[in-house]
């Protein structure tokens, strides 16, 4: 049995992309199981996503702890600790991160000693479909490393992303741009065997009385200084020459990141603020513009 476990953020399409390898698996011959894991109900929390494929029964349920391969939609999970995607991940196992950086590069810069394999699903996203959908896209390249054919990925994509995309063209340049990135990737054969890597959980409650367990967060992953704001695709820029300093943006943000400055017109605290564009689609003249982010184009990670 193959067990894959996805990584994303909400908005990402790590669900989308468990579904369609495992609809493309069943449609090749074998056995899937395929189920989400959400975290917090927010666009841009950490994801998770499982499926399974046998050609036998899989009489196996639950989460998938100890993976085979590792799906990281967006690479600034990695250095997330409650993220954590590498955690269980089997010897002999793969990790795709989506990065424009080279294998080698990536396996150096996060300390990965596994077999790790890349592909900017963004860029070609950005290219082929004209916005950041990434589920199609990393479920074939998932699809490529489990050895599913091409004929019966293209079918689930049809399947699977006809159920949730009513634009034929759209729909189209989604399969295509999905089968661009599953010839990208060279055919893999994966033979693991032990679990290398340990949880490392950085939450931990043991049991106690009620008084001891009662709500009381301390984690530094629940307070304020948790930075939010480290995987936008696009940044909101502010144009002042055309500002008119209405607030429209600063009563929309949903994370409430955007202050003024001593002038009175806005800027965000890029630190938290998740890259949606919610500002840029309300600002009624189009002060904001949008910028692809540095931090997926360049090798430092620096936003
Ligand atoms: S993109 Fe705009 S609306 Fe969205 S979080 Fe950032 S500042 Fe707020
Ligand atoms: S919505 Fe547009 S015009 Fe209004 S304050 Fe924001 S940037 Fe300026």
């Amino acid at each position: 049995m193959l067990r894959l476990r996805f990584h994303g953020r909400g908005g990402q399409g790590a669900k989308v992309a468990s579904r369609v390898l495992g609809s493309a698996a069943f449609l090749d011959g074998y056995n899937a199981q395929d189920f989400p894991l959400y975290g917090a109900e927010r666009r841009g929390a950490p994801i998770t996503a499982f499926t399974r494929i046998s050609r036998d029964d899989i009489m196996e349920r639950g989460l998938v702890s100890q993976p085979d391969v590792v799906v990281v939609m967006d690479e600034t999970l990695l250095l997330d600790p409650q993220s954590s995607p590498l955690s269980g991940l089997k010897k002999g196992g793969v990790v795709f991160v989506n990065t424009p950086r080279t294998p080698f590069e990536t396996k150096e810069g996060y300390g990965i000693e596994d077999h790790v394999i890349t592909l900017d699903i963004t860029k070609v996203s950005l290219d082929m479909i004209g916005q950041p959908v990434l589920s199609s896209l990393a479920a074939a390249v998932a699809a490529k490393v489990a050895g599913i054919g091409e004929k019966a990925l293209r079918d689930a994509l049809k399947k699977e992303l006809s159920a949730i995309i009513s634009e034929k063209d759209l729909l189209d340049r989604n399969i295509e741009a999905a089968i661009y990135c599953y010839n990208s990737v060279e055919p893999i054969s994966i033979e693991t065997t032990e679990k290398v890597r340990e949880k490392e959980n950085i939450i931990s409650i043991p049991f106690e009385t009620a008084l001891v367990s009662s709500p009381s967060i301390l984690s530094r992953g629940n307070t304020p200084l948790r930075r939010t704001g480290n995987w936008r695709i696009f940044r909101p820029v502010w144009d002042y020459d055309a500002c008119t300093k209405c607030m429209t943006c600063v009563a929309r943000c949903p994370e409430g990141c955007i202050r003024l400055n001593e002038e009175g017109y806005p800027f965000a605290d890029y630190e938290n603020c998740k890259g949606c564009l919610i500002c840029a689609e309300e600002c009624p003249v189009g002060a904001i513009s949008k910028v692809r982010e540095s931090h997926s184009q360049t090798k430092e990670g620096d936003q």
